[in-house]
C-alpha cells in the first residue's frame, strides 16, 4: 500500500472514530456509533498491516488472534455490573502496550528519547494504577481507601526521583535509566490509586483512561504514526471530559478525588440507624395499589436495579401501569446513578423503555411535587437529602433527585444499609416513605403479578 493510500485510510478511520464518539453520546444513536467505531478500527488495523513498514506477518497474526480472542471472550462474558473493572483492565493493557512499544523503540536504537520516555511514564502509571483499580472493583483487595502515614510525602519523593531518572535517561540514553524509570512509575501508579475509595473509582478509571490515551499520543510521535496521535488525543480528551462530568455531578473536585477518602466512610451525622427511628415497611400489594390508583408515577433506578437485572420487569410494570390503569409513568435518571455515567440509560434502553419517558435530573426534579408515587428501585445516594442539608457529609453538594416531594415514596432494597458513599439515608424514616425489602427484580415481579391479576 502506498504512503498516500495509508494516510487516506488513517484519515478515514479518524473520521469514523469521531463520528463513533458522537453516536455514543445518546442511547438512540449508540448502536450506530459502536458500528462506526468498529469499522474505523478494522480499517485502521487492515491499513497498518498492509503498510510497507510491516514486513513480518506471523507475529502480527498471533497477536491479533490472541488479543482479539481474549477481548471477545471477556466482552461476551462480562456482566453489566462488572463493566467498570473490565474497562479498568483494558485501560491497563493500553498503558502496558505503550510501555512495551517505548522499550522496543529504545532497544532498536530510536533516538526519540523524550517521546518514548513520555510513553513509558504515562503508560506505566496507567497500567499499574488500572490494575489496582481493577483489583479494588473486583473485590480482590479492599475497595476502601488504603492510607498510611507519610503516603503523600512518599509519592512526592517518588515523583521527584522519576523526574531525575527521566532527565538522566533522556540525556545519557543509558538503558538502566529506562528500566529504573519504568519501576518507579509502576510503583507510583500503585501508590496513587491505593488511597482512593471505592465510590471514586469510576472517576479514577476515567482519568486512567485519559492517561492511556495520552500515552498513545506520545508513542504516536515516537513511531511517527498520525493515527495513534489523533486517536490517543481523542481518548485522552474524552477521558478528561468524562472525569470532569463525573466530579461535577458529584459536586467534588478532581483534587479531592485524587487525595482519596470518599467511599466506605460513615459519618456521625448520618448514623440514623442508631436512633430509635423506625422505617415503615410496605408490601408489593401496597405498592401495586398505590401505583394503579396514581395519576403520575416516577421510577428512580439505581445501582441495585443493575445488580438485580430488574430493568425488563420494571419496563413491564411501567407498561402495565400506563396501558391498564392509564398512569403517567416517567423514569428519572441521576447522572451518577449506578457505577458509571449512562449506566441506567443503557439498561433502560436495553429493556426498550421509550427515550421520551426517560428524564435527566434537572428536567424531572420539578415533577416530583406533582407525582403520587416515587418508586425508587435500588437507588440510594442519588436520593439522599443530606446532600442538600448536611455540610459535614461527604456527599454534601451533590445534586440529588427530590423523591421526597412525591406523595408516597417506595424504596425497593434489601435492607436499611447505606449506598456506595457509606452515608445513611434519612428518607427511609420519612413519614411518606415505605420500604419494600427484597431483591429489586423479585419485588417488582411480585408487584407486576398483582397488577396483572
Ligand atoms: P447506591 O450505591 O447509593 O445504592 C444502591 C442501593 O442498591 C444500595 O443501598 C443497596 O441497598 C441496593 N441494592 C443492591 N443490590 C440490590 C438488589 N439486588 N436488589 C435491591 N436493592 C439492591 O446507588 P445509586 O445508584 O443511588 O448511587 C450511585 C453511587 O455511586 C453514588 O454514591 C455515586 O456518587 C457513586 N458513583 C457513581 C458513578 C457513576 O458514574 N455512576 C461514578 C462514581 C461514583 P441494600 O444493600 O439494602 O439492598
Amino acid at each position: 500500500m502506498s504512503a498516500s493510500m495509508l494516510s487516506f485510510c488513517y484519515l478515514l478511520s479518524c473520521v469514523l472514530f469521531i463520528l463513533s464518539i458522537r453516536g455514543l453520546a445518546s442511547p438512540e444513536t449508540a448502536r450506530k456509533g459502536n458500528v462506526l467505531g468498529l469499522v474505523g478500527m478494522v480499517l485502521a488495523i487492515a491499513a497498518t498491516i498492509a503498510s510497507p513498514s510491516v514486513a513480518e506477518y506471523v507475529w502480527v497474526i498471533i497477536a491479533i488472534l490472541l488479543g482479539g480472542g481474549i477481548g471477545t471472550y471477556f466482552a461476551l462474558k462480562v456482566k453489566m455490573t462488572s463493566l467498570p473493572q473490565m474497562i479498568a483492565a483494558f485501560n491497563g493493557m493500553g498503558g502496558l502496550s505503550a510501555v512495551f512499544i517505548s522499550l522496543a523503540e529504545i532497544l532498536s536504537g530510536s533516538d526519540m528519547r523524550i517521546e518514548n520516555t513520555l510513553g513509558l511514564i504515562i503508560g506505566a502509571v496507567a497500567f499499574s494504577g488500572s490494575m489496582i483499580a481493577f483489583a479494588k472493583l473486583h473485590g480482590l483487595i479492599k475497595a476502601k481507601a488504603i492510607v498510611f502515614v507519610g503516603q503523600q510525602f512518599l509519592n512526592l519523593i517518588l515523583a521527584l526521583c522519576s523526574l531525575g531518572v527521566c532527565a538522566y535517561f533522556v540525556i545519557s540514553g543509558d538503558i538502566v535509566g529506562f528500566y529504573a524509570l519504568a519501576g518507579l512509575c509502576l510503583v507510583l501508579g500503585i501508590l496513587i490509586v491505593l488511597p482512593i475509595g471505592g465510590a471514586d473509582m469510576p472517576v479514577v478509571i476515567s482519568i486512567l483512561n485519559a492517561y492511556s490515551g495520552w500515552a498513545g499520543v506520545a508513542i504516536g510521535f515516537s513511531l511517527n504514526n498520525v493515527l495513534l496521535i489523533i486517536v490517543g488525543a481523542i481518548v485522552g480528551a474524552s477521558g478528561a471530559i468524562l472525569s470532569y462530568i463525573m466530579v461535577k455531578a458529584m459536586n467534588r473536585s478532581l483534587s479531592s478525588v485524587m487525595l482519596g477518602g470518599f467511599g466506605g466512610r460513615h459519618t456521625a451525622a448520618a448514623s440514623y440507624q442508631d436512633d430509635a427511628k423506625v422505617a415503615k415497611v410496605g408490601s408489593p400489594e401496597d405498592a401495586a395499589f398505590a401505583m394503579e390508583n396514581a395519576n403520575k408515577v416516577i421510577i428512580v433506578p439505581g445501582y441495585g436495579m443493575a445488580a438485580a437485572q430488574a430493568q425488563h420487569i420494571l419496563k413491564t410494570m411501567g407498561d402495565d401501569l400506563h396501558k391498564k390503569y392509564g398512569v403517567k409513568v416517567m423514569y428519572a435518571i441521576h447522572p451518577v446513578a449506578g457505577r458509571m455515567p449512562g449506566h441506567m440509560n443503557v439498561l433502560l434502553a436495553e429493556a426498550n423503555v421509550p427515550y421520551e419517558d426517560v428524564f435527566e435530573l434537572e428536567a424531572i426534579n420539578r415533577e416530583f411535587a406533582t407525582a403520587d408515587v416515587a418508586y425508587v428501585i435500588g437507588a440510594n445516594d442519588v436520593t439522599n437529602p443530606l446532600a442538600k442539608t448536611a455540610p459535614d457529609s461527604p456527599i454534601y453538594g451533590m445534586p440529588v433527585l427530590d423523591v421526597e416531594k412525591a406523595k408516597t415514596v417506595f424504596f425497593v432494597k434489601r435492607s436499611l444499609n447505606s449506598g456506595y458513599s457509606g452515608v445513611e439515608n434519612p428518607l427511609f424514616f420519612a413519614d411518606n416513605t415505605f420500604m419494600l425489602y427484597g431483591d429489586a427484580k423479585k419485588v417488582t415481579e411480585e408487584i407486576v403479578s398483582v397488577l396483572e391479576k
